[in-house]
């Protein structure tokens, strides 16, 4: 990579808020800061406003209130050219009757550079998404997932200090999707890029990010590691959206200390009180499937078994309680034979579990991946 030289700047955005001229608000007042050579991922729904915050950081959209800043600069009255990032959609649009390496160099003749140069250029770009030798093809000789790379080379070319991806994989199929992830990840790091990833698919985020922004509505609820966000969500959409969980709504009835006891259809319940909610707040206790177990840990219902799965490395669950509420449990596959009881008695520990204010619910993988 001896002639590339990249660098990635963080991003701030400072009260940032996005009205369109139809006078509809995207984006709510927004604070977000990306760090410099971070893969940063904007999580949410079709519709929140992912791309909308997308394009005002590329310079397709003012925004309405607030600053955009890259590199500590201002880019107010900066247009899409002069700014140094880079845009990937999941259309790739590259040339089809142009080799492969006039694809990835197409940005520099306008630059002043000569071809030489930028043959030289196109060739280190293309190593580095490990198509060295397919340089002379056309992108109709590559398969999907070379000619995405080809893409990423082509933005890379320009050397962008941010490069933002809108759902660049969701065209490609899901063999090919979850290799790529791997691929990214891998460019991200040995270029120092920062890379702002729109995406609605959680697994996508959790795999590649650094850190995550969730979004909903307009408006970014939580910012964290994939791992923060899974085990310490902040907003029931959050709690919902990123992973599986069981969720049981009721009314706070006591707190103590960092926990609180919650009054639902299937009796008191205690979880972590993440939100320091007070006695007489609506709420909603949320634990994920591999914290439920069999027994008694501490809260417990009893509960009929509707079905088992088994996945290979672990078996999946499906209760209903007597007041129909619908819990997963997830095991991990020992090998032996499960219990086949049409009841069981299945719980969790209160620190297992999250408590938070009552909000809307994320609706469930399954519906979006149909989208
Ligand atoms: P998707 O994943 O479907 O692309 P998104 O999260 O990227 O969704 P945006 O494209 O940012 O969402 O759109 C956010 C909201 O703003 C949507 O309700 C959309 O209908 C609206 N919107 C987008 N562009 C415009 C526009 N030019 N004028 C008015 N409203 C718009």
């Amino acid at each position: 990579m001896s002639g590339l030289e990249m660098r990635g700047r963080d991003v701030r955005l400072e009260g940032v808020s996005i009205t369109y001229p139809n006078g509809f608000t995207a984006v709510q007042p927004t604070d977000l800061t990306v760090e410099a050579g971070e893969f940063f991922s904007i999580l949410g729904p079709s519709g929140c406003g992912k791309t909308t915050i997308l394009r005002t950081v590329s310079g397709f959209v003012e925004p309405s209130a607030g600053r955009v800043l890259i590199g500590g600069e201002d880019q107010a009255g900066i247009g899409p050219n002069a700014r140094p990032t880079a845009l990937i959609f999941q259309n790739l649009a590259l040339f089809p009757l142009m080799p492969v390496w006039e694809n990835v160099a197409f940005g520099l003749e306008a630059r002043g550079m000569g071809k030489k140069a930028r043959r030289q250029r196109a060739q280190e770009l293309l190593e580095l998404v490990a198509l060295g030798d397919q340089g002379e093809k056309l992108p109709s000789e590559l398969s999907g997932g070379q000619r995405q790379r080809v893409a990423i080379a082509r933005a890379l070319a320009v050397e962008p200090a941010v490069l933002l991806l809108d759902e660049p994989l969701s065209a490609l199929d899901l063999k090919l999707r979850q290799h790529m992830r791997a691929e990214l990840r891998d460019i991200q790091k040995k270029t120092g890029v920062t890379f702002i990833y729109i995406t609605h698919d959680q697994g996508e985020a959790l795999t590649m990010s650094d850190r995550i922004a969730v979004m909903n509505n307009g408006v970014v609820e939580q910012v964290g590691t994939g791992d923060e966000i899974y085990s310490a969500p902040q907003s029931a959409f959050a709690a919902s959206f990123v992973g599986e969980v069981n969720a049981m709504a009721g009314r706070i009835v006591a707190t103590e200390g960092h926990l609180a006891r919650i009054e639902t259809a299937s009796g008191q319940l205690v979880g972590r009180n993440a939100k320091g909610l007070g006695v007489g707040d609506q709420a909603i206790l949320f634990v994920r499937p591999e914290q439920m177990v069999f027994g008694d840990p501490g809260n417990s219902f009893t509960a009929r078994l509707k079905r088992r799965d088994l996945e290979g490395a672990f078996v999946t669950y499906e209760f209903a309680t007597a007041e129909g509420q619908s819990l997963t449990l997830h095991q991990t596959n020992s090998g032996a034979p499960s219990p086949v009881a049409e009841e069981a008695r299945i719980g969790f520990a209160s620190e297992s579990a999250v408590i938070l204010p009552e909000g809307p619910l994320a609706r469930t993988g399954q519906e979006l991946a149909a989208q």
